[in-house]
């Protein structure tokens, strides 16, 4: 299977895998988006349940790996948040899940996607199960936005940081497993930002023709007035993923000396915008600031 490796983290997964002595049961998978954490947490989780226990993600043939594949597995769990939280029904689901014995596995494996996002009712119920786990339970918690969690959520779980990766191993692993010439794959590489995910995202037209967009969006808003730019920001804080990935490609359209001609903007404007758009990102990531009012001061204050 297809499977990019993330350092640090991945070593620390070998390892854990390799110990017969499982000394942590709870894991937070935490770094930006699009690095892979859940791509991790999904193969590390099949390799754990696997029958044949012959290393990361080689099998592929047993029980556990051929209803993994299938997209439904009786020992693994995984919660993603509905209409941006994270419900309290969906963790009590959860735990009832954890509290049985596993049927094919000798583990149950509970995944929380967007763990940030659980409301702090859900923080609460699992912090029980978290200082108690039983001996087959391990919960695996994601998150871009780990300072959302409480403090006593994560000073119950071991975290494993996911780097950004350097241009070199995405360029190979394109060429690799995507059979793209050395051009293709440093052109894509060059736009994912050490982002594996956001480099295979890349891949898709659709993808990048959205991307292609946002840029344009920005050279349209630097010469709107307000009342247009307002209407525009409504639109895009709609959504939180769309909006961070949004300012993101602002920042990288702004580093890059490709498009100064099309932005037109001086060089002071131009640091003045990375700071405030800087700034946004890590608001919209940790707060809950007014998306609309952030949006309508980064070029208010130009
Ligand atoms: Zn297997």
């Amino acid at each position: 299977m297809v499977f990019f490796r993330n350092d640090g983290a991945t070593t620390f997964l070998e390892r854990f895998f390799d110990s017969d002595k499982r000394l942590v049961q709870n894991l937070l998978f935490w770094g930006e988006e699009s690095v892979g954490k859940m791509t991790t947490a999904e193969v590390f989780s099949k390799t754990l349940l696997c029958h044949d226990r012959n290393g990361w993600g080689r099998c592929e043939k047993c029980s556990s790996c051929t209803m993994i594949k299938k997209g439904y597995h009786p020992d693994l769990m995984v919660i993603e948040p509905e209409e941006n939280s994270v419900k309290i029904e969906q963790i009590r689901d959860g735990l009832k899940f954890l509290f049985y014995h596993p049927q094919i596995s000798s583990l149950k494996i509970l995944i929380i996607n967007e763990a940030d996002k659980m409301t702090e009712d859900c923080q609460n119920a699992l912090l029980k199960t978290l200082e108690e786990p039983r001996d087959n339970n391990i919960i695996i918690l994601v998150s871009n936005a780990p300072k959302r969690l409480l403090e006593t959520i994560r000073s119950r779980v071991l975290p494993l940081r996911f780097t950004m990766a350097a241009n070199k191993k995405i360029v190979d692993f394109l060429q690799k497993h995507y059979s793209l010439s050395l051009t293709e794959a440093e052109e894509i590489t060059e736009r994912a930002d050490g982002k594996i995910g956001k480099a295979i995202n890349l891949l898709d037209k659709d993808y990048k023709k959205g991307l292609d967009q946002k840029r344009k969006d920005l050279i349209e808003i630097l010469n709107q007035n307000f009342a247009k730019q307002s209407v525009y920001f409504q639109k895009i804080t709609e959504n939180n993923g769309r909006l961070r990935s949004t300012l993101e490609e602002w920042l990288r359209v702004l580093k890059s000396d490709k498009y100064l001609k099309e932005l037109n903007i001086t060089p002071e404007k131009k640091i003045k915008l990375m700071d405030n758009i800087l700034k946004a990102i890590y608001l919209i990531t940790d707060t809950n600031i007014n998306k609309q009012l952030l949006m309508e001061n980064i070029f208010l204050q130009l």
